[in-house]
């Protein structure tokens, strides 16, 4: 998973882009922990910044002073394909000496990454990282420079031929160019600052950091194109280009992945969050003392769920925001101890209280037996947990880091297995047409990662 940024000033004197872009880049820090990097157009060709680490380590203020400029892009990674280094890190740039000069980067994973990789190379094109980011820009700058073909069709034949997910933001000189896959699988806004400033984003929190207003959803298919004469959208029907008469939003997004306070889809993520709480509570035979949200992801679901049960909401569980994060810590021991370091309890919300615990999904299951196990330490008497998501049984392929089948623990065990290996006294998930009931246009989703139907087809 990662973040993007765009930013095109019509006014070339306003120089602040590169500024802009970075501000968005903090609002989508949840989006990508590993890397960031930015690159802009410094007046006569493409300068590119990228570090490991995080935004606010990267850009100080020695760095930000240097960056003047009127157009630029930005990413924050969180690694799917491709490992933790700084050769995967974006965005990749490609400046050549006498022909354009690209830098690109993208959200989403494709998954006939190998076959499309393997056919450039075939046709001398060379590679230096595993990135998926890289490889769109160099299908793109290749068709262009080497078969002639406008960035408007070279970008329509990677649509044709690129199987996966990609919300991207693409510099060829000083001109930006967005756009998305067929199945909008990854969310992807554009919004404008002062009709003056127009900014591309992976979600509304990063264009509300820089006070722009949203103007609409980039589409599945399009491809918006900004230079100094303006702006101009040219929408392919993406039906052409898929398998299926509908887009596959990825649901995951909106329980999990996006800020709460962003609108992802046209959806208020909070206020999603708050339906799947009630969802839950719709079936409740358990009537608990205090509901608990495993903080901060499934703060609205167990608020949503309190409300509708008439329950006592509480944040018995104070969760440590310095510590890494627990889920890509790539062994086992370090996560257990990750979870531990990461949540301390409240013992005046728990003992001798009948607890429910929620929490936005269970992968492993190491976060939540650590959490029941301290929650019972610190004198529950009873801990029920519900699951503001269905069982996640399936890997996803599109750009969210899952665990393989063999990890994913609602793929190798029951409800009751998984209750038992919780040590929790009972343990409910929303069911996927309770899910579904959720979801204001369920066709126009992905539900992958709960049900194995893969509507963008499998990893090759
Ligand atoms: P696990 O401990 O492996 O069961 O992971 C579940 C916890 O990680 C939940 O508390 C989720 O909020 C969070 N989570 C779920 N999916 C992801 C993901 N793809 N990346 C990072 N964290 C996740």
């Amino acid at each position: 998973m990662c973040g993007i940024i765009g930013i095109y000033q019509k006014n070339k004197k306003a120089e602040s882009a590169s500024r802009l872009a970075i501000l968005g880049l903090f609002a989508a820090q949840h989006r990508g922990q590993e890397s960031c990097g930015i690159a802009y157009f410094d007046g006569e060709k493409l300068q590119l910044i990228k570090q490991m680490g995080l935004v606010k380590e990267v850009f100080n203020e020695e760095v930000l002073t240097q960056i003047p400029s009127h157009v630029a892009i930005g990413h924050v990674r969180y690694p799917t394909q491709g490992s933790s280094n700084i050769g995967n890190a974006q965005p990749h740039l490609l400046n050549n000496l006498s022909g354009p000069m690209f830098a690109l980067a993208s959200n989403g994973d494709i998954v006939n990454y190998k076959e499309l990789r393997e056919d450039l190379e075939a046709k001398d094109v060379f590679f230096e990282s595993q990135n998926d980011g890289e490889l769109i820009l160099k299908y793109i700058a290749y068709f262009h420079e080497k078969q002639g073909l406008s960035i408007v069709d070279s970008i329509k034949k990677l649509m044709k031929h690129f199987q996966g997910s990609y919300s991207s933001v693409m510099l060829v000189k000083d001109e930006l160019y967005a756009f998305r896959d067929p199945y909008g699988n990854r969310p992807f806004i554009l919004g404008e600052l002062n009709d003056e400033t127009y900014v591309f984003a992976s979600e509304s929190c990063c264009i509300d950091i820089i006070r722009a207003q949203f103007k609409k959803e980039v589409s599945p298919c399009e491809i918006i194109h900004v230079n100094a004469t303006g702006m101009e959208s040219i929408q392919l029907n993406p039906d052409e280009f898929r398998s299926r008469k509908h887009s596959a939003h990825c649901v995951f997004e909106l329980i999990y992945f996006s800020r709460p306070d962003s609108v992802v889809y046209d959806n208020a993520v909070y206020a999603f969050r708050e339906k799947l709480g009630k969802k839950l509570a719709e079936k409740e035979d358990i009537i608990s003392d205090v509901v608990i949200p495993v903080p901060d992801s499934s703060n609205f679901i167990a608020l949503g769920y309190a409300k509708e049960l008439g329950l006592d909401f509480n944040f018995g569980l104070i969760r440590n925001h310095y510590v890494g994060r627990t889920f890509i810590a790539p062994e086992q021991t370090i996560r257990d101890e990750n979870v531990v370091q990461k949540f301390n309890p409240l013992p005046g919300y728990l003992e001798g209280k009948i607890v429910t615990l929620i929490d936005d999904s269970i992968v492993r299951g190491t976060t939540l037996q650590k959490i029941v196990k301290m929650v019972r330490s610190h004198g529950a008497k009873e801990v029920h947990v519900r699951i503001g998501s269905p069982m996640v049984k399936y890997p996803c392929f599109y750009g969210i880091d899952t665990p393989t089948y063999e990890e994913l623990i609602a793929n190798q065990k029951t409800v009751e297995d998984i209750a038992g290996y919780l040590k929790a006294d009972s343990l409910r998930y929303l069911t996927i047409d309770e899910l579904k009931s959720v979801v204001q246009d369920q066709n126009n989703f992905c539900f992958a990662c709960f049900n194995g139907e893969y509507p963008i087809g499998l990893k090759k």
